[in-house]
């Protein structure tokens, strides 16, 4: 599949990883919006988080439960933002689900 997390996942593109477990991965955003910014991924391939249904969604639960041990390591006592893209006008660039956390600074009220 040509997908460029799948690939990161799997070592083929290199990324900058911060935290891995059986069933998440997470590296540095490439293009940092925040003194923090890591995007936290499930290993399967998930286009979207439109795409989330029964069958599927214990992967958030993991995802959600990595966040903290990852906040945590990057130090973000203070708090920090999670967000997600999704299709077209939540201008989602890459069709792999994934989650931004940004910290480390004050950030914009500001959500669009
Ligand atoms: P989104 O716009 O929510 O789809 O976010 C995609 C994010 O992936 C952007 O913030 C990009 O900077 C980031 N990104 C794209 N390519 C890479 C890469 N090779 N390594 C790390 N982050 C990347
Ligand atoms: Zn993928």
């Amino acid at each position: 599949m040509d997908c460029l997390f799948c690939k990161i996942i799997a070592g083929e593109i290199p990324s900058s990883k911060v935290y891995e477990d059986e069933n998440v991965y997470a590296f540095r955003d490439i293009n940092p919006q925040a003194p923090v910014h890591v995007l936290v991924v499930p290993k399967t391939h998930i286009c979207c988080a439109d795409k989330i249904d029964a069958a599927n969604s214990a992967c958030i639960a993991r995802i959600f439960e990595a966040i903290p041990k990852i906040a945590a390591q990057e130090g973000l006592t203070n708090g920090y933002r999670i967000i997600n893209n999704c299709g077209e006008d939540g201008c989602q660039t890459v069709k792999h689900l994934h989650f931004h956390i940004l910290g480390g600074k004050k950030l914009p009220e500001n959500m669009g």
